[in-house]
């Protein structure tokens, strides 16, 4: 399955002579991620091999992997438990999930929940966490958190195809770093992978050297816009400007910090004339729902 390259027409691209496509993933299904699911598609064929009846995953409330585990989960035929981070959450479930769009998307594709501390979410790969679950859910297939791991890296090779082989530079937003690593392994040579980290972290480098077998990438670390879920009006402003010049809606969580990384790279001159460059539209347009409501209680723009 292979998505299509958009071309995008704006006045600074034609005047510092560089071009920009973006590759719509976010196609691939209307809420979910399309990166979440090429993460999922390996993990649950081999959750299959191995006859597991039951997917288990981490996520925070508003996780775009929480529901493409539940939906993709839910098409495959299998049970799927979230473990969501915040216990608070439990304690009037029913509201939860009238209030929680992306609880709400998971619940209604049949994911059910566990929600735990803040404590405990911190040590929720341990050992005797993992044992404990077993005991009470049985057994299962675990899914790490964000859903990185080998399998899913070889999903994300796959957005690549060949006719891409004429971009200069493959631009992505990085969160766990499992979808960059992808593009890594599968780009030529002469091309660059550029990543914009999504959230204000160190760890990112290595993790992304632990799965990636070549070095031509970078980090573009300056546009997180304070951290991981963090925007501000000029995001948002930018969103809803981007989406009116070029008709592609992004999402404040991920892609909208990488397209206006790239472009504040492009209008500092930071590309050459004539490079080529292609960003991927990861998904992730379920969570504007859940930012909409918060800028809505606070009075603020909101993303249309
Ligand atoms: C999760 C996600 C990412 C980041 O993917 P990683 O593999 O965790 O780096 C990027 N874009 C969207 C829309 C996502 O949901």
């Amino acid at each position: 399955m292979s998505t299509r390259n958009q071309s995008i027409f704006l006045p600074i691209l034609a005047e510092k002579q560089v071009e920009l496509f973006i590759k719509r993933e976010d196609e691939i299904h209307p809420f979910v991620s399309g990166n979440k699911f090429r993460k999922l598609k390996y993990n649950l064929q081999e959750a299959k091999n191995q006859s597991y009846k039951t997917l288990v995953t981490f996520g925070g409330a508003f996780s775009n992997h929480i529901v493409a585990t539940a939906v993709a989960g839910k098409i495959m035929g299998f049970k799927t438990i979230g473990i969501i981070r915040g216990d608070e959450l439990a304690m009037n479930f029913q509201q939860t999930i009238l209030e929680n769009p992306t609880l709400h998307e998971a619940h209604k594709n049949g994911m059910t929940f566990e929600f735990v501390s803040r404590e405990i979410y911190r040590n929720k790969t341990s050992t005797i966490f993992l044992e404990e679950l077993k005991q009470k859910l049985g057994d299962f297939y675990l899914i790490p958190e964000g859903g990185t791991n080998e399998l899913a890296i070889r999903g994300c090779e796959e957005i690549l195809v060949a006719e891409d082989s004429i971009f200069d530079y493959i631009c992505c937003a990085v969160g766990t770093g499992g979808t960059i690593s992808g593009f890594i392994n599968a780009s030529e040579n002469h091309q660059k992978v550029i990543g914009f980290p999504a959230l204000k972290e160190d760890f990112l480098s290595s993790e992304i050297e632990k799965y990636a077998k070549k070095s031509n990438w970078e980090l573009q670390t300056n546009f997180h816009f304070g951290g991981y879920a963090k925007y501000n009006q000029t995001l948002i402003r930018f969103i809803n400007d981007f989406k009116k010049e070029t008709n592609v809606l992004l999402d404040p969580i991920y892609t909208a910090k990488m397209i206006f990384g790239l472009l504040e790279i492009i209008k500092n001159d930071g590309f050459q004339k004539e490079s080529k460059i292609l960003a991927i539209h990861t998904g992730g347009l379920q969570g504007i729902q859940g930012v909409n409501q918060k800028l809505q209680k606070n009075n603020e723009e909101i993303i249309h």
